[in-house]
């Protein structure tokens, strides 16, 4: 099963938090849960629920945009 990620600093909030929180779905979302409510003071809402789960990424071999590592190293003509 593909673990999962969630980066805290993709949520506007007033601590710059910087948590990265990784694993499996349930888990990552459990965890998320709780570090919002703790360190955000947010409610564990089904909305909370709801936001964290669109927020979730694919851990490691999901990205997406971007030019890949061949891209970036060609010399840019001057
Ligand atoms: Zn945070």
């Amino acid at each position: 099963m593909a673990r999962k990620l969630i980066d805290c600093r993709e949520f506007p909030s007033q601590t710059n938090c910087t948590l990265t929180i990784a694993g499996e779905e349930d888990e990552v979302l459990r965890a998320a849960a709780l570090h919002a409510t703790d360190v955000h003071g947010e409610k564990d809402t089904p909305e909370l629920r709801a936001m964290l789960r669109q927020a979730l990424k694919d851990e490691g071999g999901g990205v997406r945009a971007g030019p890949s590592a061949a891209e970036r190293e060609q010399p840019a003509p001057h």
